[in-house]
């Protein structure tokens, strides 16, 4: 759905407002990946200004310069990216805090600092003879092929790792292939760190490399999506579980040629004795995690070389700097995004010099009934106050709504499931690529849903929590107690009105709401 949705913005041109109401407040975003793009997003709603700072040439962070084109196309990520910019948020590229600007300037000069500079620094293997220069790290490899530097890998590849960036390496070796007598200066490892440039006409003829990627959990435990596993497998990558490397084994030149592994039990932790082999290689990629490129800037980092956040995102000890995404601990997009949305609230209260108040239970957006008001012009009127009872004719309260997604999740049992028979998932059509087809092919593999299905698949959403107008409480309330909101008095959530004069606190409203939207006390 939100492949849809995404794309139909893009191909109608919708675009966001920023707030026009201005604070005349600024705040400094270090990082333009997602969590710094969807903190200025969410900056500027609340009529602030921002300015992200980022070393590299384009916006983007990871979504750019590690997922491949085929899973993010980058044609999307630029629109999605320009929507947020020409919301009016300025950009300050090729520029590294910590080393081109100075953090004590950023705080002279704006009002709060988020850092969102995510986790750049992929982990080499720690054992004996990681050093060689054909052993890289999956971070540096995805960079290299990313910019276009990357155009080819060797013939024998092994990829540590088991998560999401090692499928990655993987797949995109498979894509890249190699060639037969390759120039020193063609060797991947002289392009992705940068020693030389690929030669397109020398790397033109190319044959399938092979591709073989370990990790210490069985396969069907490993980290990485399950879709994506399977496409790997699919397109020839060979996966192996329950192995732990031991060493890296070189020749005289001090090239690495095999790595060595130890088989593990099938809790993937537990070494057997003697179980050691060699898996040849020409270029080993480790793949087994990230931290954060904290030069400049080493003293608000933690020993592991990431940030530490409290509970409203704020860097421990240090008032006015506030952090999120995977420099918090590397994570997903989705993480880093809500993560953003948090920071950018305690931001909010931190500039008007207001508490920052107890997160709620469950930290994630919801709907808010008192916005919505506001946005459909129905905000409720000023409260004077003294004594009064009831709220039902008093229009200074929101009858009838209490805002239960701050404390619980609506669980299935509060549903009236009668009303939602089982329909299956309208599943995305793929474009699988085989083993055979892998080489060269790049295409975006996940088709989206055409208008049909994109209606078919948004009706099988539950609503639960939320009302659905489906009349059900006003139809069956023996009192004739529930009675439809006035159409010019309407928003969502703002759909049924109860008459407390008539009710009897039966229950029966509650019982027959498909969605859990009406909660009723029992009165003890
Ligand atoms: C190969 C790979 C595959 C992944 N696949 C998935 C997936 O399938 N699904 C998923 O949900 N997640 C996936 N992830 C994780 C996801 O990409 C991250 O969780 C997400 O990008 C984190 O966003 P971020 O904004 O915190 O950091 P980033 O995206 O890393 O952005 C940080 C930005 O900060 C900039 N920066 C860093 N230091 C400085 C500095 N000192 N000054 C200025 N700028 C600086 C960097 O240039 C970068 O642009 C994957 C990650 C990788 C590496
Ligand atoms: S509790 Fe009973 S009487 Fe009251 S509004 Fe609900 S259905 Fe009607
Ligand atoms: S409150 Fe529940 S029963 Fe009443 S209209 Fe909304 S969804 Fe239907």
């Amino acid at each position: 759905m939100e492949q849809f949705i995404g794309d139909t913005a893009l191909a109608n041109g919708y675009t966001f407002e920023a707030n026009p109401k201005k604070t005349g407040k600024k705040v400094a975003i270090i990082g333009g990946g997602c969590a710094g793009l969807a903190a200025a997003y969410q900056l500027l709603l609340k009529g602030h200004d921002a300015t992200i700072f980022d070393e590299r040439e384009h916006l983007g962070g990871m979504m750019r310069y590690g997922i491949p084109g085929y899973r993010t196309p980058r044609d999307v990520l630029d629109g999605e990216i320009n929507r947020i910019i020409n919301m009016g948020v300025e950009v300050k590229m090729k520029t590294k805090v910590g080393v081109d600007v100075k953090v004590e300037d950023l705080e002279n000069d704006y009002d709060a600092i988020l850092w969102a500079i995510g986790a750049q620094s992929g982990r080499p293997l720690p054992i004996a003879g990681a050093d060689a220069p054909n052993c890289l790290t999956g971070v540096d490899f995805l960079a290299a092929f990313n910019e276009g530097r990357l155009k080819l890998v060797s013939e024998k590849v092994v990829v540590v790792g088991g998560g999401d960036t090692s499928i990655d390496v993987a797949s995109v070796a498979r894509r890249l292939g190699h060639i037969t007598n390759v120039n020193e200066k063609d060797r991947p490892e002289n392009i992705v760190l940068g020693h030389t440039a690929h030669d397109v006409a020398a790397s033109a003829v190319r044959q399938g490399a092979e591709v073989v990627l370990t990790t210490r959990a069985p396969v069907e435990k490993m980290n990485a999506a399950q879709h994506e596993v399977e496409d790997a497998l699919r397109e020839g990558v060979s996966i192996q579980g329950c192995l732990s490397p031991t060493e890296v084994i070189k020749d005289a030149d001090g090239r690495a040629i095999a790595l060595r592994l130890q088989k593990l039990e099938d809790d993937g932790k537990t070494p057997i004795a003697g179980s050691e082999f060699d898996i040849k290689a020409d270029l080993i990629v480790s793949a087994i995690g990230q931290t954060g490129d904290v030069r400049g800037i080493e003293s608000l980092a933690n020993k592991r070389g990431l940030m530490d956040a409290d509970q409203h995102f704020q860097l421990k000890d240090k008032p006015g700097h506030f952090v999120c995404g995977d420099i918090v601990r590397p994570h997903l997009l989705t993480t880093a995004i809500g993560q953003a949305s948090i920071a950018v609230e305690s931001i909010d209260h931190y500039m008007k010099h207001e508490d920052l108040r107890r997160r709620p239970k469950v930290d994630k957006h919801h709907f808010d009934l008192i916005s919505k008001l506001r946005e459909a012009g129905l905000s409720p009127s000023d409260y004077k106050p003294g004594e009064q009872w009831g709220t039902n004719e008093s229009d200074f309260a929101i009858h009838n709504y209490e805002d239960r997604s701050r404390q619980e999740i609506i669980p299935s049992d509060k549903l009236f499931l009668v009303h939602f028979p089982f329909t299956p998932r309208f599943k995305r059509k793929e474009k699988p690529v085989s083993s055979e087809e892998v080489l060269g092919n790049f295409s975006e593999r996940m088709v989206v849903y055409d208008n049909e299905s994109a209606v078919e698949e948004a009706k099988r959403c539950m609503s639960c929590g939320m009302c659905f107008e489906c009349d059900n409480c006003v139809i069956y309330c023996p009192q004739d107690a529930i009675f439809r909101v006035k159409k010019d008095k309407r928003t969502m959530g703002r759909y049924v009105d109860t008459d407390y004069n008539k009710c009897v606190g039966c229950h029966i409203c509650a019982d027959v709401c498909p969605t859990g939207y009406i909660d009723m006390a029992m009165g003890d």
